[in-house]
């Protein structure tokens, strides 16, 4: 079989591409590389394009038979969503509307799409399961919730069937230490701590320690990348096997806050990691952990790394790699 992967040169996306590779399926990478990293695609065909380009998804979708597209090619920063929405909008919505008509021209079905948990909103219940109300704060979270949206209507008027994977909080790295996180500039939490312990930042700063919360900071759901990839296949092969369209809230079901973060990253890495305490980032619930139980009841999905010292052992890896500009003494 055939996978399209588009965004595979990104964090997420490079480490689908190993996995759909290692499995032997047939895989195809487009990436304009505007986030993403030629070096992090580590099997497939590499096509640099970008979505927006219909001739490039033309030709893909004509050359060759894809059975099945994968889609990571997103913008991933919620405060820049609400400084820029017009980027958000075009890139996350309109774009993958292009995606989706090219796969309608060429007769691709399966489709399995990256949303996230901020399509909730603010939560009214905890853990949150996929029939959460959907009230989303920011263009980014909106973006996804429209795609979803649009999901739904392609699947009922053209046959398009799609699987919907909501992400909390991604994470970790590959277990062989070959792929990680890489943005530029980072804005998420583990990767930031993990630079502060391995010295290449001054410390960090928590965002808030007056929310209500046992410890005051913001709890979160902390999923491994690997775990991650593996649901994606699992959709993909659920869609194969003539499985409905479907959407799956994926994460651990423990939330795990700031600061116990941080602890459990001083524990891993046995490094001082200077901590400051700062205000409130704006758009941040108290408190997101996924119920995940449909994705594991229909999908036979089971996290493999679901302990917060695993996922960030995975990550320190990563971070003091050899190759790394900085790596850490610990190499
Ligand atoms: N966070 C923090 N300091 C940072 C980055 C993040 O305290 O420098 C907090 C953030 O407020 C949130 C949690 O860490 O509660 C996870 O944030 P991240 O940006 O990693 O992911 P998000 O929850 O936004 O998807």
């Amino acid at each position: 079989m055939h996978v399209l992967v588009v965004g595979g040169a990104g964090y997420i996306g490079s480490h689908m591409v190993k996995l759909l590779s290692q499995r032997g399926f047939n895989v195809t990478v487009l990436d304009n590389l505007s986030a993403g990293h030629r070096d992090a695609v580590v099997g497939g065909r590499f096509v640099l394009g970008d979505l927006g380009e219909r001739d490039v998804l033309d030709e893909l979708l004509e050359t060759q038979r894809v059975d099945g597209v994968m889609h990571f090619a997103s913008h991933i920063q919620v405060g820049e969503s609400v400084r820029e929405p017009a980027k958000y909008y075009l890139n996350n919505v309109f774009k993958t509307q292009y995606l989706l008509d090219a796969m309608v021209a060429h007769r691709v079905r399966s489709f399995v799409f990256s949303s996230t948990a901020a399509i909730f909103g603010e939560p009214v219940r905890v853990p949150m399961a996929e029939d959460h109300p959907k009230n989303p704060i920011n263009p980014y979270g909106r973006g996804k919730w429209m795609v979803e949206q649009m999901l739904q209507d392609y699947d009922v008027a053209y046959g398009l069937k799609s699987v919907c994977l909501r992400y909390f909080n991604a994470a970790g790295a590959d277990p062989d230490g070959e792929l990680g996180e890489r943005h530029e500039p980072e804005t998420h939490l583990i990767p930031l701590v993990l630079q502060a312990a391995a010295g290449r930042r001054p410390g960090v700063t928590v965002f808030g320690t007056d929310y209500d919360t046992p410890d005051g900071t913001c709890i979160r759901d902390y999923i491994h990348v690997a775990d991650l990839c593996e649901a994606h296949l699992l959709a993909l092969q659920r869609l194969w096997a003539g499985g409905d369209g479907a959407a799956y809230n994926l994460g651990n079901g423990n939330g795990f806050s700031v600061r116990e973060v941080i602890e459990t990253a001083h524990a891993v890495t046995g490094r001082a990691i200077p901590v400051q305490y700062g205000a409130r980032r704006p758009g941040d619930p108290a408190r997101l952990v996924a119920d995940a139980r449909r994705a594991r009841a229909e999908l036979g999905w089971a996290p493999r790394h679901a302990e917060l010292a695993t996922i960030i052992a995975h990550a320190w890896r990563w971070e003091t790699r050899p190759s790394s500009p900085h790596p850490g003494e610990n190499g």
